[in-house]
């Protein structure tokens, strides 16, 4: 039993809802009419309240913007077939922003707070959740460092925001992805455990090059070596071969996705070996040679399975087996949707019911 927690709450006069049209959502571009607001200050969290989502004030000397700590959370709710809203793995999703916030030498959220706000808001914008198949609700917490001082230390003062934004059916191409040689996501004693602002920024020109060779994305390798894979863009990375379900292991370089806890969990289930270790590109691109690479995708929040239709190494583009044949992912991405929605028995209780 966790305490409960007092929120005040201020709501819009007029919903924005007539605003969106349900069928054609466009991603990050709409959001709900409330947002839920924490502030840290005095060694405590308070001030817990529901407003309108708006501009917020910010002083140029804020810490956040010249030091960059900044966490954050990605999660989805979706409608239910009995009007209930459901919510995958927020938990999860709780822990690991403290995990985030521990790293960044930022405050740990009370688990009433996260939840208490997070099911408050949700129940407050009930009619933002999109129903129609495929869609969702996103749901962004995020935590930022507050102090208007621009001396380098951690600040004394914190917020933390949770807004959401309707997301339509999403549906991802297969990706063209290009394993990285040069720059590093994560390294030994860095930061790629975190899901935090920095290390998005630190992505982004990367990205870029692969974007401007003709690739969606790039596999991030060991910052070390460059000899083994450990991502993809913002998602982990799995591969079936022979039947084997095979992944980097988490640890200090690799962001611990609740997708791909919840996929390997599955494998389990179905009877799969998996192996949780080091992946060399070059058993990979081996693998690929001799048939015996069967799948390979991308795992995350967003997309929850990104099917990887090409992978370029050392200049050398790598076909991989069509989509309609990967038994495994495709049968994933099935059963994890039909638990979000409610369609099957959520037999983990990964669901939080709002
Ligand atoms: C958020 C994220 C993931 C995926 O995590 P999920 O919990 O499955 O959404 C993977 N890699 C990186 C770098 C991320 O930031």
């Amino acid at each position: 039993m966790i305490d409960t927690v007092t929120i005040e709450k201020t709501l819009v006069s007029n919903s924005r809802i007539s605003e969106l049209d349900m069928e054609n959502i466009q991603f990050g571009s709409y959001y709900s009419d409330h947002m839920f607001v924490a502030d840290y200050r005095d060694g405590a969290w308070s001030d817990c309240r529901i407003v309108p989502f708006d501009d917020i004030r910010v002083s140029p000397a804020m810490s956040v913007l010249h030091y960059g700590q900044s966490v954050f959370e990605g999660l989805k709710a979706y409608a239910g077939s009995n009007g209930e809203v459901l919510v995958f793995r927020a938990i999860d999703n709780f822990l690991r922003l403290n995990e985030s916030a521990a790293r960044m030498c930022m405050p740990a959220l009370p688990e009433e707070i996260f939840m208490g706000g997070l099911k408050e808001l949700l129940q407050t914008d009930r009619v933002w959740v999109p129903t129609d198949e495929g869609t969702s609700l996103y749901i962004r917490p995020f935590m930022f460092a507050t102090d208007e001082f621009i001396g380098v230390r951690p600040s004394d003062t914190y917020r933390f925001i949770i807004f959401t934004s309707p997301a339509g059916a999403y549906y991802s191409e297969p990706v063209r992805v290009k394993v990285e040689k040069y720059f590093s996501r994560a390294f030994p004693g860095g930061t790629g455990a975190a899901k935090a602002a920095g290390n998005y920024a630190a992505s982004l020109y990367p990205a870029k090059l692969a974007q401007e060779a003709g690739y969606h994305q790039l596999i991030w390798t060991d910052g070390l070596t460059h000899q083994f894979i450990e991502e993809a863009g913002t998602m982990n990375i799995m591969f079936v071969i022979d039947d084997k379900v095979i992944t980097s292991k988490g640890g200090e370089t690799v962001l611990d996705g609740i997708t791909r806890k919840s996929v390997l969990e599955l494998a389990r289930e179905w009877g799969y070996t998996v192996e949780e270790r080091n992946v060399s590109v070059r058993e990979v691109i081996e693998a690929i040679e001799k048939g015996s690479l069967k799948e390979a995708f991308g795992t995350g929040t967003a997309a929850t399975i990104a099917q990887i239709a090409v992978i370029n190494n050392d200049g050398q583009d790598y076909q991989l087996p069509p989509v309609a044949d990967r038994i495994f992912s495709n049968r994933v991405l099935k059963e994890l949707n039909d638990i979000k929605t409610g369609r099957i028995e959520d037999r983990h209780h990964w669901n939080v019911i709002v």
